[in-house]
């Protein structure tokens, strides 16, 4: 049987097959890149694992979000695996920045490459996870019917996965096509002829928008909030430099892992050299600053907002940095009122995260796209065929866009009914916000692990280095204690205080708490507002759970 077969085959047994009570080793909720790495080295411990996943495949947030334009914003030859020299070897990205079906391609090739597909169960959503104190296990449940018990489970629901669906009125009324950006239909959507709006300006839409914008009659991008976005300059990769980057494969991930920053590396070797970087602004003149950031505007990408290092930091920096980006929208976009409504001002730059587009801001030049500033003249309600807004102007669409992002870093872990021990339930412990030790457990939750975590650098970082990070730490975790003979363990209340003020104190020492963003849910209604990535950078995180590891797991607790 071909892979190809195989894999079809074991698509089809997940489809019609339920699991009635198996006992496994560790069951694993999601099977993007968390899930699927999880999986793989589980396996090579040898233990058993079943893997539950909503999707009908692997991937995650690229099986997911399909929207025209998707690609990653991050670099493609830093955003992949790095545990398989032989898959980092043969994998060819064609782009400097990977677009979704080839990301797709790339989580396919693995999948079938390490014979994942036989041990994940697709089309369920897990929707219980309950602990047995007496019992010492797991037990999960799905919409589907399937139930299972683990002594481990490990969430690896992803950080962005829960849709967030504004409440916009009638907005169920609509007739034409409605279409959520995360969660885009699987066949080929033509705008042709169409009159299209989109709602939401975050990198979703700016993603979306210039390849809307190309073939539709008429585009209109109804925007709340304008975000800061740097251009990608994407463009394919040349051979020459992947020959060159793969033959030091182990020391640019080397760098990727420790750095101070992103998790991208060194700015000054990753991957585009160039340099002074990392320094900040004192004793710069602004012209001085302003040549630097024009150098890095022009490499394009979000490294952009690692240029001066106190960019984050310092408020005067931060306003320079802000004024130079807006004063490349308003050199770009023609008309001086779009200009002005695209520019943003009501948070630092880099506070929310950065964007990176391909012509998003060319975009507005073109005679079939207008901008709809919602801050001067909201949505009153979706009619028919069209929005109505506040001062009475109707704009009529065939076609309706949502990119209004998502339930960030808590929302996929608090849909499911999870209890630890004695019952206790996650949403009731994370009332007032996530509370956890390091991002990778919970007081009162033995034996459950969530890869990248709130309270881990996760969405700050790049989320396959910290995947593989948080993976590798937590099967070593479970082999330990096998091989030490405990057979429970959890955060100690203590240290998980101290680390989620630790989290609290580091961001406190930036300027991100002004940013409105869905770091701190603010995009949600109603969700406590609490910082939730570490924001110290990877090295420095990945340094303090190494030595928690030295010190015999501190601030953990095990029982046998
Ligand atoms: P987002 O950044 O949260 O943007 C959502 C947008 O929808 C915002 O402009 C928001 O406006 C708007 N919105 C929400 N509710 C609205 C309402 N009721 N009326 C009008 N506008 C409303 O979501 P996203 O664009 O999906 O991006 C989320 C994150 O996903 C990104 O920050 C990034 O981390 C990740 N992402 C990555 C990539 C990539 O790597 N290629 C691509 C896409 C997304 P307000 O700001 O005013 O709330």
């Amino acid at each position: 049987m071909s892979s190809s077969e195989r894999e079809s085959v074991a698509q089809r047994d997940s489809a019609v097959q339920r699991d009635t009570g198996q006992s496994f080793d560790v069951i694993v909720v999601g099977a993007g890149f968390a899930g699927m790495y999880l999986l793989h080295r589980l396996r090579g411990m040898g233990l058993r694992a079943r893997v539950y996943e909503a999707g009908n495949s692997v991937g995650g947030t690229w099986y997911w979000n399909r929207y025209p334009g998707a690609r990653c914003d991050a670099e493609s030859l830093a955003y992949s695996y790095s545990f398989s020299h032989e898959l980092e070897t043969e994998w060819n990205w064609s782009e400097r920045y990977a677009t979704q079906p080839e990301i797709l391609r790339y989580a396919e090739h693995v999948a079938a490459k390490f014979d994942l597909k036989r041990d994940i169960r697709f089309g369920r959503r897990v929707t219980r996870a309950s602990f047995d104190d007496r019992a010492g296990q797991w037990t999960i449940e799905t919409d589907r019917g399937d139930r299972a018990v683990a002594p481990f489970c490990v969430m690896a629901t992803g950080c962005l996965s829960v849709p967030q669906e504004p409440q916009i009125k009638d907005l169920d009324t609509f007739a034409g096509h409605l279409y959520w950006a995360s969660r885009w239909p699987h066949e080929p959507v033509s705008f042709e002829g169409q009159r299209v709006g989109v709602i939401g300006t975050g990198s979703s839409a700016i993603q979306a928008i210039p390849v809307i914008a190309q073939q539709a009659a008429h585009l209109t991008v109804f925007q709340r909030t304008p975000n800061f976005s740097v251009p990608a300059c994407n463009g394919p990769l040349d051979p020459k430099f992947v020959d060159a980057f793969k033959a030091n494969y182990p020391g640019h991930r080397k760098n990727h892992r420790l750095g101070m920053g992103a998790g991208f590396g060194d700015l000054q070797v990753e991957p585009h050299p160039g340099g002074p970087v990392l320094e900040t602004a004192a004793g710069k003149s602004e012209a001085d600053v302003r040549a630097l950031l024009d150098k890095y505007w022009r490499i394009g990408g979000a490294n952009f907002i690692g240029v001066i290092a106190d960019t984050i930091l310092n408020r005067e920096t931060n306003r320079v940095v802000a004024d130079f980006v807006r004063d490349k929208i308003r050199a770009i976009v023609k008309d001086a009122a779009t200009a002005d409504a695209l520019c943003p001002t009501s948070h630092p730059i880099g506070t929310k995260r950065i964007c990176v587009d391909s012509e998003y801001y060319e975009t507005y030049n073109r005679p079939n796209v207008k901008l709809v500033n919602l801050r001067d003249n909201p949505i009153e309600s979706v009619a028919a065929n069209g929005i109505r807004m506040h001062d009475g102007s109707f704009h009529g669409l065939d076609t309706l866009v949502m990119a209004t992002g998502f339930d960030a870093m808590t929302g996929a872990l608090l849909r499911i009914d999870v209890r630890g021990s004695a019952g206790k339930s996650l949403v009731d412990v994370w009332s007032a916000g996530p509370r956890s030790y390091l991002g990778l457990g919970v007081a009162g939750f033995p034996n459950l692990f969530t890869i990248t975590g709130p309270g881990s650098p996760s969405v700050l970082s790049n989320m396959l280095v910290s995947i593989e990070q948080h993976v590798d730490w937590t099967v070593d975790c479970i082999d330990y204690m096998r091989k030490h003979g405990h057979r429970r363990i959890e955060p100690v209340l203590a240290a998980q205080d101290e680390w989620v003020a630790h989290v609290n104190d580091v961001a406190n020492g930036t300027l991100m708490l002004e940013g409105g963003s869905w770091y701190l849910g603010a995009n949600i209604p109603g969700k406590p507002r609490v910082f939730m990535p570490y924001a110290a950078g990877v090295g420095t995180y990945r340094e303090i759970c190494d030595r928690v590891v030295a010190n015999g797991y501190q601030g953990f607790s095990f029982a046998s």
